[in-house]
């Protein structure tokens, strides 16, 4: 008779990828590149299983799985596997005067056994997408996707298993709970995804072991439209960059703050655009093929709350389509003179709904941008570049996009991530493979004098000119 050994508990997950950790630091970089292909290798056999799961999820299109779920992850993996040996070469550094005869250089060397914690929004590119900055740097990970999207995580659970040897990658399925459990292991470095809220939690957590950390969170990202904007381009681009993924986008225009000039032919441009985009030139329906679903039935009941609190306030909605519990379907919703005191301005929407404010004054734009916490995005649409460069300069936000929105995110030589309130530290690409990777001074010193040997005591009047000729030259 044959007995199933017992699963492992997270200890012995996390000890076993401990153990190996210590062995991948002395690994070629082929072994890494190896890693890399074979992932690759079943992001192509495996596509259709990809669309099917996230579509299972939350009705997402099947070529918006295409490209905001597989693409991103592929064009990470490319640029990993062209530029590794560029990455991971030391550098070697200048000496001053002073350290004249020593030798100086920055390796980079795998920080160790990763924590990867993903949300459940674009819950594949935001899992896989670090995993390969991760794997690219010499580490291993246990990864532990979001709870919400099930279809995606057991997908991503099973690639783990098929392409990776269990003390490389592990996967590790569950909620708030579970995460928690993680959270208590002294893990070497924790990129983690997802709200501010939780990523408080996840720091706190980490302050324990003192692991380092990315984290990558949430916020309002404010889009300035001045009276100079090209209003067609403006329109398309909002509608997509806003409606995508049903408005559940970390980097979505949250609201828009347009110049009161140009405001109503904006409007009847946005609708326009909004249903070129998804609803074929009609409202959107729950037949469109175009438009996703709200991930989870917190997140529908959440919105309409949003939307109740602010209509009953005073403000104007107008939705481009119907509404629907059971399918948890929600089509766009302009929302135009909503008070102040609404809760919609007090969180960050991450839904269908977008309220369009009026200013007539730039100065007041800026400081009420520059009141809230610092955006993880910030969008201005101007052939003005006078109003452009004031808007850049005068506030702060993990990135910033001129003349369109989210397009930042998929560059691949562009830093990734947020500024305090929005995130700490940067992702993709070069940025990626740094965040997982201890930068370590090295200094060689030569044999024989010096140039130190001239600040050793005794501290004699000799010594007292050398050290001012330091003070003032060097
Ligand atoms: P979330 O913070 O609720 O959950 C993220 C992950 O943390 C999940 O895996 C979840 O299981 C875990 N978690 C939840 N509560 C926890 C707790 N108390 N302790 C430990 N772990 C916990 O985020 P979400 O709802 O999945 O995602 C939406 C948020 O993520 C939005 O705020 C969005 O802006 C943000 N986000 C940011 C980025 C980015 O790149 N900056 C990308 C996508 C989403």
């Amino acid at each position: 008779m044959t007995s199933l050994a017992p699963p492992l508990t997270l200890q012995e997950t996390f000890n076993r990828l401990k153990v190996r950790s210590g062995v991948l630091r002395n690994e070629p970089l082929s072994s890494r590149k190896k890693r890399l292909r074979d992932l690759e290798s079943w992001l192509h056999a495996n596509r259709e299983r990809i669309r099917a799961a996230v579509h299972a999820d939350y009705r997402k299109p099947f070529l918006e799985v295409d490209t905001s779920e597989i693409y991103p992850v592929l064009s990470e993996l490319r640029l990993a596997l062209a530029r590794l040996n560029q990455w991971a070469a030391p550098v070697k550094i200048d000496a001053p005067l002073s350290y004249l005869g020593s030798r100086a250089e920055v390796r980079f060397e795998p920080k160790g056994t990763c924590l990867i914690i993903a949300p459940w929004n674009f819950p594949f590119n935001l899992t896989l997408g670090p995993l390969v900055s991760c794997l690219a740097a010499g580490n291993n990970a246990i990864i532990k996707p979001s709870e919400m999207t099930p279809h995606t995580s057991a997908l991503i659970k099973e690639l783990a298993t098929e392409v990776f040897e269990a003390d490389i990658v592990s996967v590790v399925e569950g909620g708030v709970e579970v995460s928690q459990q993680l959270l208590d292991l002294p893990f070497d470095h924790i990129f983690f995804t997802g709200s501010t809220a939780v990523g408080r939690v996840v720091m706190e957590a980490a302050s324990r072991h003192l692991a380092s950390v990315t984290l990558e969170l949430g916020g309002k990202s404010p889009t300035v439209i001045d009276k100079t904007a090209r209003l067609e381009d403006t329109a398309r681009r909002i509608a997509f960059g806003k409606f995508l993924n049903n408005g559940q986008t970390c980097i979505a225009p949250d609201y828009i703050l347009i110049d009161a000039a140009v405001r109503e032919r904006f409007l009847t441009l946005l609708k326009k655009e909004i249903r070129n985009i998804f609803g074929d030139g009609q409202d959107i329906s729950e037949q469109s093929a175009s438009y996703s679903r709200l991930a989870t039935p917190k997140q529908y009941h959440r919105l309409n709350a949003l939307l109740a609190d602010a209509v009953q306030r005073g403000a104007h909605a107008d939705p481009l389509g119907p509404s629907n519990e059971k399918e948890r379907f929600m089509a766009p919703v302009i929302l135009t003179d909503v008070p102040p005191d609404a809760q919609l301005w007090q969180e960050e929407i991450f839904g269908p709904l977008l309220p369009v404010e009026s200013y007539t004054d730039t100065a007041a734009v800026i400081s009420r941008i520059n009141k809230g916490p610092k955006p993880l995005a910030l969008y201005v649409f101007s052939q003005d570049r006078a109003f452009q460069e004031q808007v850049l300069q005068q506030t702060t936000s993990g990135s910033a996009c001129v003349n369109d929105c989210v397009l930042q995110f998929t560059h691949p030589h562009l830093p990734f991530g947020g500024v305090n309130h929005s995130g700490i530290g940067k992702s993709h690409g070069h940025h990626g493979f740094l965040a997982f990777s201890n930068e370590k001074s090295v200094l060689r010193q030569k044999n024989g004098f010096a140039g130190p040997y001239l600040l050793y005591p005794p501290y004699t009047k000799g010594m007292k000119k050398i050290v001012d000729a330091l003070l003032k030259w060097f």
